[in-house]
């Protein structure tokens, strides 16, 4: 077979340039992506492994090996893993088959800081190789093809590579870097050993590295450390889940953190627990510090890895935790499933499904436990008694609003999908309010704040805080001192649907349905509003007219005191909001039309019995109540015609 000469496909030369350009300053995490590569590759032999013994040959045991040598300047990461066919060296390696890199290559910005935290979380692998290297040989053999059936692929790390087939007795992987002349500080033992047990500890294969000895010089030349020839293992070489707790450190966790989920920042906590019982599994769950770029990319998988008996058996295993907590990483290593489980499979198990809640539960709780710790998120403590506050607590101060800027919006969403939860959810949610700006207040502190005679919890949703905060339908409340909820989250009122109540208190929107203060609202304020009411009735049908194409129902209202009108839904109606985005996203949204409200007290409301220009006041009071709520009139023109006529 003669040698061929491909081009990169776009993207990988686009992330080749950057990853040699932005990544200068940790170059040594090329070690720990060519590590975890050489892992994988062995994980994956013992996988297929489980069908097919004789992809075992002759080496049943895995291991990685780095070698160096100081005369070729190279540097070799071998594993006698899976190893890869030549198509596979060419697809694998010039082409990126991940899902989002192409969202991932809109993101950059050209800023080379920010994109190298970017590329951080994205998981360069293989291609990090040339942050140290100005050229690098792979030499692969596919586990059970012949020692002909060899590849050889060879790459300057742009434009293109060279690939061709090559005799390779060994199965497994040979990665070659042939070092930058700055980066000559890896071909010693010492760096070398001190860089693997920092970010490879855990890896559950041995690392290998050949032993060297001090050897005297001869002749008057200097003595040098010499190999001899014999290899030993450099890492701990155990799983780190499968260690007990008190034998890992706290930076261990964050190392093995950021080695799963490629994040260059620790994380937030974790939750490291053996669980026995029915299903016996460990578990080693993180909340990380920031929210990934794809968080939202509709197939987005979850971040959980799966082991079963320390065999690695699948990433993003996306029944392991629901997809509200998508965010999460971690691993979890069952002691009961079959090893051979597939995806479908791992649907339908009664142990998987003992693992989901059980998992569920431990991240709750870790949440819980940041919330509880977070001065600025919860009112817990406001009895006058101040908290003990530990080492360990303070650790966690600040932590929930930290998580909650990031992830607060997927959570959410475990309203709908997580009803056995519903409640610990609704505890964990926090939004702004008029006595607020800040996202901080919990149901639990609104409660505790509420007026007496109150009794909704009173919300209002719109799409941004200031909307909310000058939206009309608050004018009541402020004029009361109510605290209302801002809720300005796409998914809020989606959620709201599925949570009724909050511990006994209904949740009320502002924008729906009629004004009932209740208690709030006392005898002669009641009865000013039915008089109201009766004394428009006449001027109610003639607008009700007027506006009939726009308005479901026009009536009095005592919740604006500065505004003349409001536009407000059906009690079971959906938010004007909630139709227009639907709508902006090509959606169906059901054509309800809302109920218009109007100020008996307002000047412009009195004005309009009896005005000539009675029409064109009616159809401009409906268009800017919807103006003032974010909406738009349905004709703009149409209504600065009108304006500009009443203004002329
Ligand atoms: P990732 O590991 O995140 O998929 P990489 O760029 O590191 O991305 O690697 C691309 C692919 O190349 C891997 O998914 C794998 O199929 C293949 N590969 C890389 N290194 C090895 C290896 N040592 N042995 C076998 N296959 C490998």
């Amino acid at each position: 077979m003669s040698k061929q000469t491909l081009s990169f496909q776009a993207e990988v030369a686009q992330l080749l340039h950057l990853v040699t350009h932005s990544l200068y300053s940790n170059p040594e995490i090329f070690l720990r992506e060519l590590v975890s590569n050489a892992s994988d590759a062995c994980d994956k032999l013992r996988f297929e492994a489980l069908n097919n013994a004789a992809l075992f040959e002759d080496t049943p045991n895995l291991e990685v090996r780095v070698s160096f040598d100081k005369d070729a300047k190279t540097l070799t990461i071998t594993d006698n893993g899976i190893g890869m066919s030549e198509q596979e060296a060419i697809d694998h390696l010039g082409t990126i088959a991940k899902s989002g890199t192409k969202d991932f290559m809109g993101k950059l910005s050209g800023d080379q800081k920010q994109d190298a935290q970017l590329i951080g979380q994205f998981g360069v692998g293989f291609y990090s190789g040339f942050i140290v290297a100005d050229k690098i040989t792979v030499e692969s053999r596919r586990a059970g093809a012949q020692a002909n059936q060899g590849v050889r692929w060879v790459s300057g790390g742009s434009g293109d590579f060279e690939v061709e087939t090559i005799e390779r007795p060994a199965r497994g992987t040979s990665v070659i870097l042939h070092l930058r002349a700055d980066a000559e500080e890896y071909l010693n033992a010492w760096k070398l050993k001190s860089v693997i047990g920092k970010y490879s500890d855990h890896i559950s294969l041995p690392i290998m590295m050949e032993k060297e000895e001090w050897k005297e010089g001869e002749n008057d030349q200097p003595g040098a450390m010499a190999k001899t020839g014999e290899w030993e293992s450099v890492n701990k070489a155990s799983a780190l889940w499968t260690r007990p707790k008190k034998d890992v450190t706290d930076e261990q966790y964050a190392e093995f953190y950021k080695a799963i989920s490629h994040d260059h920042e620790a994380p937030l906590t974790w939750a490291h627990n053996r669980v026995e019982g029915n299903t016996e599994y460990t578990q080693l769950l993180y909340i990380p510090a920031k929210a990934p770029f794809d968080l939202w990319n509709r197939d987005k998988k979850a971040g959980v890895k799966l082991y079963v008996k320390r065999v690695f058996i699948m990433d993003d295993a996306e029944a392991l935790l629901p997809s509200y907590l998508r965010f999460v990483k971690g691993v979890i290593d069952s002691a009961d499933l079959p090893l051979n489980v597939s995806r479908e499979l791992l649907q339908e198990s009664r142990d998987v499904r003992a693992i989901r809640e059980g998992s569920t539960k431990r991240v709750l709780s870790m949440l819980e436990d940041l919330a509880k710790h977070d001065k600025h998120t919860t009112s817990e403590g406001a009895d006058g008694v101040t908290d003990v506050v530990d080492a360990d607590d303070q650790a966690k101060e600040g932590k929930y609003s930290k998580f909650y800027a990031e992830f607060g919006a997927v959570l959410k969403e475990g309203l709908g999908e997580d009803f056995g939860n519903r409640e610990r959810l609704a505890k964990l949610l926090r939004f702004a309010s008029t006595s607020s700006d800040t996202v901080s207040v919990g149901f639990a502190d609104y409660k505790a704040r509420m007026k007496e005679g109150q009794d909704a919890i009173y919300y209002i949703t719109a799409d941004n805080l200031a909307a909310a905060k000058n939206s009309p339908q608050l004018e009541v409340f402020k004029k009361k001192g109510i605290e209302v909820l801002l809720m300005t989250d796409r998914v809020d009122e989606w959620a709201l649907n599925y949570l009724q109540d909050f511990d006994g208190t209904p949740l009320q929107s502002v924008a729906k349905g009629a004004v009932d203060l209740g208690k709030l609202q006392d005898e002669t304020e009641k009865k000013a509003a039915e008089e109201a009411a009766e004394a428009f009735k006449p001027l109610l049908a003639k607008l009700k007219e007027a506006l009939k194409d726009k308005a479901d129902d026009v009536r009095v209202t005592s919740r604006l005191v500065d505004s003349p009108a409001c536009l407000v839904v059906q009690d079971d109606g959906m938010s004007t909001q909630l139709a227009r985005m639907l709508k902006q996203a090509g959606q169906q949204a059901p054509e309800a039309k809302p109920v218009l409200e109007v100020n008996p007290e307002h000047a412009l409301v009195k004005k309009l019995d009896g005005s000539v220009h009675f029409h064109d006041l009616a159809h401009i009071l409906f268009d800017q109540a919807l103006l003032a709520e974010g909406g738009l009139p349905e004709d703009p023109s149409a209504y600065v015609k009108r304006v500009n006529a009443l203004l002329v």
